[in-house]
């Protein structure tokens, strides 16, 4: 449904992305991650505004099949977000360990965590008006919010957690309200911090996805292709099995789509078998190579997924956002992408005849 009233009828295999999408030059530096703003003022509202334009023009082009913004107008998929509540202090920095796996400086909370007014409702809007396709938003999960901030005052990742999931519902319902069709949620950590995954992480996700009526998913991978990243992946050995510790939970939650990242990937693809009955958006598109894949290596993806998952519930998809590529090569993916979901489409379709 869109805000216009009319129903699209999805089709077989519908192409999506994890997320963020390069910027244009003049409104952040290319190919480096969170960079920042070369506007200021109305300038940048502006600019950010005209971001967002050409990245929906971009993704129908190129054959997406439910849109997102791209995070055309956010600088950091976490920070941002945080930047808009009340009881974190900004200046007051703490250097911490993202992950377990980076340090990086990063905002303390110091009193009581609130929303004072919606973040992102306004650019949801403007998403919606620039085009009748399903549109995608995505939040942080609270348990990748609370391992982004020092905490100086609940002295509970819990608490915290819990605090922020409120607040998420929040602006959750806002968005749906603002016309978006699917609300997704970012939670990398649910691949590190699994005691914490079962105590209280799905919980935490669920009170965040609580009363929505829209469809809701959860993104977890390997995180960017940024130096951190691989190198920690270089440890993991020949088959990723984090999956199998959330899997299993999140099978049984409310939450509608699981998306996880295959394209090159060591992730063993049966485990998708654990989420069975829940849609399943599979990044087929490597987002740490610059290399642009042949939609015959996107539908080989897709391929070795249908065995584990029904089709009527595959989303072919990116493992992960595409911000740290150039615009040529990030674009070029998406065509890929499209191209090979109508491949493993026409297949599925002279099966059925
Ligand atoms: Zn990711």
């Amino acid at each position: 449904m869109t805000g216009d009233g009319t129903v699209h009828q999805a089709p077989l295999l519908p192409v999506t992305t994890v997320g963020s999408l390069p910027k244009p030059a003049w409104l952040a530096e290319p190919e480096v991650l969170w960079s920042p703003w070369q506007l200021h003022g109305d300038v940048l509202a502006d600019g950010k505004r005209d971001a967002l334009r050409a990245v929906v023009h971009e993704q129908q082009r190129r054959g997406v099949d439910i849109i997102t913004d791209g995070e055309q107008t956010r600088q950091h998929f976490v920070t941002t977000f945080i930047e808009h509540l009340d009881g974190v202090d900004f200046d007051n920095r703490e250097t911490v360990r993202i992950r377990n796996r980076y340090d990086a400086s990063v905002p303390t909370v110091v009193g009581a965590v609130g929303r004072r007014a919606s973040v992102f409702v306004e650019d949801a809007a403007f998403l919606r008006g620039q085009t009748d396709l399903p549109i995608k938003w995505a939040l942080p999960g609270p348990m990748t919010m609370i391992d982004t901030l020092a905490d100086r005052h609940y002295g509970s990742r819990e608490r915290l957690a819990w605090e922020f999931a409120t607040i998420l519902n929040e602006e959750a319902r806002e968005l749906e309200a603002a016309g978006v069709d699917i609300i997704q949620f970012d939670e990398p950590a649910f691949n590190v911090f699994f005691d914490e995954l079962k105590d209280w992480g799905i919980a935490a996700l669920e009170r965040a996805a609580e009363g929505l009526r829209v469809e809701t998913a959860v993104h977890i991978c390997y995180g960017y292709g940024i130096k951190a990243n691989t190198d920690w992946k270089a440890t993991l050995g020949s088959e990723w099995r984090q999956y199998e510790e959330s899997f299993p939970l999140l099978q049984r939650s409310r939450i509608d789509i699981v998306s996880l990242e295959s394209q090159h990937s060591n992730v063993p693809i049966e485990l998708i078998e654990l989420i069975r009955g829940k849609k399943v958006m599979l990044g087929a598109l490597d987002v740490a190579s610059a290399h642009v894949e042949t939609p015959e290596e996107v539908a080989a993806v897709l391929r070795r997924a249908l065995p584990f998952v029904d089709a009527d519930k595959l989303i072919p998809s990116s493992n992960c956002g595409m911000a740290p590529l150039s615009r040529e090569v990030a674009f070029g993916k998406l065509s890929a992408l499209s191209a090979g979901a109508a491949l493993v489409r026409a297949e599925l379709a002279g099966a059925d005849s």
